[in-house]
């Protein structure tokens, strides 16, 4: 039984060797690849040799070792578990039969496979009846590319003649798998060509060393209007170029067609282009020359840049009107980053720090260097508070300019801080106020001079005065004890402007320390209801056409301030309330308590005051539209007086009033604490 398994065949003839050659050579010339050749060369070599059992081997790049492709049997046998096992298994060069050729790079002949020490897969083999093997590489020059492998039943010996055929086959296939493989690889690349040339959004024209179209793809149709067919073959400067750029175009073209010398190629150019309706626009060129023996061949890649440069304008103009607003506001601007310690200005943040831009972004210390010595720990202070604080940025300070002069900026600034809360920069603005702030100090000074000037014309003013009503005084006595009554009108008339005079003279010099923040006043508790009722006593008896009339007398309403000046605030509510009363005769006066404070008001029903004007009523200087003058006449100085001392009291002032109707001046002060000290000063 083992004899007869064991049974040589007879040798393949050299007509059957012939037959499955030729069926090989066949089946490559009409295939386009190794894998749609493989079944046909298995089959042929397979069935006109006489093998029941043959497979594929082809090396796997990425593991480095060979995995089975295609396998193909006799039609009266099978093999499954062989197959199946030779599927899932892999050889490293060296190991099993397809390993062995690999790594020698020979066919090889094993007439028993169960004699031979590197078959792997023997067991299987064996028990599906295989027994001898053969096998070849399939190589292009010294590159592997893999294995066929023939199995057969019968145990046979090699035969040279085979093994042969087999050498030279292993090298046609292999010379047919490089080639199909190469010609596939074109074919991809032209393929991915054609999709990158239809998908581009850039018009990409090709033209010989003519200047002639020879590619133009689906972009170039839709930016200059013309299909391909319309422009292949055609001159492209004729196509795309407006006539005044052609000649330039043809002379470059030619020179460097002939020296190979040209300054376009392989720059990035921005020219005017032209559609075939005529219409120019900007684009922007890149042209490469490809590499190809023979004339040479150009590709232009060509970017309608229309609204770049559109969006560039604009951007520039927008640029340019903020330069321009800066400049009328004096306004500029600056950015600090933290990180390089690099500023940027704006134009005319430059002009106010009186530098010309450097055309690079210097460092901090431009900045530093122009503040001024004695403002420099007050800025140092607001950039640390700011950045460590989170305080706004926000100060006034002077700076001197390179060329020496003085200016003030007013700087206003926001931290910018990266997610983590790091500052990385720091954004503001800086105003020139270097105008404002001299303007300021002019006012302030005109202001002092003035309250100065009060001041000294109404000490000056003080002592004649005095001296003038001390003589009237002593006129009145004399036409008292004479009787004479020619006197007593003339020195009625002087005492009563003298007594007008001396009040304004006290008022004016009132005015200059309330100006002056010098208003003095002594606080000492006292009674409000007598303050006030002593006051409505006096002027009484100088209006005597007047009646005032006191209501509510809340006894014992103790206050804590200087009694003088509330009385000062008193007659003059009072004198204004006489003065504007018109044709009304009454005034009513209430004394009041509400919760802790003392209140007294003043009613009069005379002129009122108009409603767009009573909220400057407490103003210095504010005389109502329709206050009489002549001896009515003031200076708008009382009010503005009585505000100062009522709020100086921690106290209130304010007013009701109708045009035509009246007005209610009312002034509440806080309560004295009635502790057993206040009593004491009181008594
Ligand atoms: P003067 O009375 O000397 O002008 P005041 O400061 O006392 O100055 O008053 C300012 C202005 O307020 C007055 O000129 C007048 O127009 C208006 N005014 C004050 N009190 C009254 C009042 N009781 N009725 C109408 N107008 C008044």
């Amino acid at each position: 039984m083992r004899e007869e398994q064991r049974m040589t065949t007879e040798r393949v003839g050299t007509e059957q060797r012939l037959v499955a050659q030729y069926a090989v050579s066949r089946t490559l010339a009409e295939s386009d690849s190794l894998d749609a050749a493989t079944p046909q060369i298995l089959d042929a070599i397979g069935l006109g040799l006489g093998w029941d059992y043959a497979a594929l081997w082809l090396v796997d790049e990425q593991r480095d070792v060979l995995v089975c492709g295609d396998t193909w049997h006799a039609l009266v046998v099978e093999f499954p578990e062989f197959e199946s096992i030779s599927q899932r298994i892999s050889f490293a060069t060296g190991v099993g039969l397809p390993g062995r050729v690999w790594a020698s790079g020979e066919p090889v002949w094993i007439a028993d496979i169960a004699r031979d020490a590197n078959f792997a897969r023997l067991r299987v083999a064996a028990s599906e009846g295989l027994h001898t093997a053969m096998a070849f590489p399939i190589l292009f020059g010294r590159r592997f590319l893999g294995v066929f492998e023939f199995l057969g039943r019968e145990i046979r010996e090699p035969d040279p003649d085979i093994l042969d055929m087999l050498v030279s086959l292993g090298s046609q296939i292999g010379q047919f798998a490089r080639r199909t493989r190469a010609e596939a690889a074109v074919r991809e690349s032209e393929a991915r060509k054609a999709a990158i040339l239809e998908s581009a959004l850039d018009a990409i024209v090709t033209m010989n060393h003519e200047g002639r179209v020879i590619e133009w793809n689906p972009a170039a149709q839709r930016i200059f209007g013309y299909t391909s067919d319309e422009v292949v073959d055609r001159e492209m400067a004729e196509l795309i170029l407006p006539p005044a750029l052609r000649q330039a175009h043809r002379r470059g073209l030619k020179h460097y067609v002939s020296t190979g010398e040209g300054p376009i190629i392989g720059k990035r150019l921005e020219l005017t282009a032209m559609r075939s309706d005529g219409f120019e626009f900007p684009v922007e060129l890149t042209v490469t020359r490809i590499p190809v023996d023979g004339p040479p061949t150009f590709t232009g890649y060509i970017r309608d840049i229309t609204e770049r440069k559109l969006a560039l304008e604009q951007l520039k103009r927008s640029e340019a009107s903020l330069a321009e607003a800066q400049r009328i506001a004096h306004l500029g601007s600056w950015e600090w980053d933290l990180l390089t310690d690099e500023v940027r200005w704006s134009d005319e943040t430059y002009r106010i720090y009186g530098i010309t831009p450097c055309g690079f972004a210097p460092t901090a210390d431009i900045f530093w260097q122009l503040v001024h010595p004695q403002d420099l720990a007050d800025v140092r202070q607001a950039v640390r508070s700011t950045l460590e604080e989170n305080q706004p940025y926000d100060i006034e300070h002077r700076i001197v300019r390179p060329d020496g002069t003085e200016r003030v900026v007013h700087r206003q600034g926001e931290v910018i801080r990266e997610a983590a809360g790091k500052p990385v920069r720091m954004v503001g603005t800086v105003l020139d106020v270097t105008e404002r702030s001299r303007a300021l100090e002019q006012a302030e000074r005109a202001l002092e001079l003035r309250n100065h000037f009060l001041s000294m014309a109404s000490h000056e003013l003080k002592t004649p005065v005095t001296l003038l009503k001390g003589y009237a005084q002593l006129l009145r006595n004399q036409a008292d004890r004479t009787g004479d009554a020619m006197l007593r009108k003339p020195v009625g008339v002087i005492e009563r402007q003298v007594g007008r005079i001396h009040r304004l003279v006290d008022e004016l010099l009132d005015v200059s320390h309330v100006e002056g923040g010098r208003i003095k006043s002594e606080m000492l508790p006292f009674d409000l209801s007598a303050a006030v009722l002593e006051v409505v006593d006096e002027l009484q008896a100088t209006a005597p056409g007047v009646e005032l009339q006191v209501h509510e007398r809340a006894g014992g309403l103790r206050v804590l301030g200087d009694r003088a000046r509330i009385q000062q605030v008193v007659t003059n509510l009072l004198i204004n309330a006489v003065k504007y009363s018109g044709n009304s005769k009454q005034v009513d006066i209430v004394l009041s308590q509400h919760g802790d404070r003392a209140q007294f008001s003043v009613t009069d029903y005379g002129i009122g005051i108009p409603e767009e004007q009573q909220g400057r009523v407490f103003e210095l200087y504010f005389r109502g539209s329709n206050a009489p003058g002549g001896n009515y006449g003031g200076l708008g100085l009382g009010l503005y007086i009585g505000n100062a001392i009522v709020e100086q009291h921690g106290g209130e002032i304010g007013m009701v009033s109708e045009e035509g109707k009246g007005s209610t001046f009312h002034v509440s002060l806080p309560l004295a604490d009635t502790n057993p000290s206040d009593r004491e000063l009181q008594s």
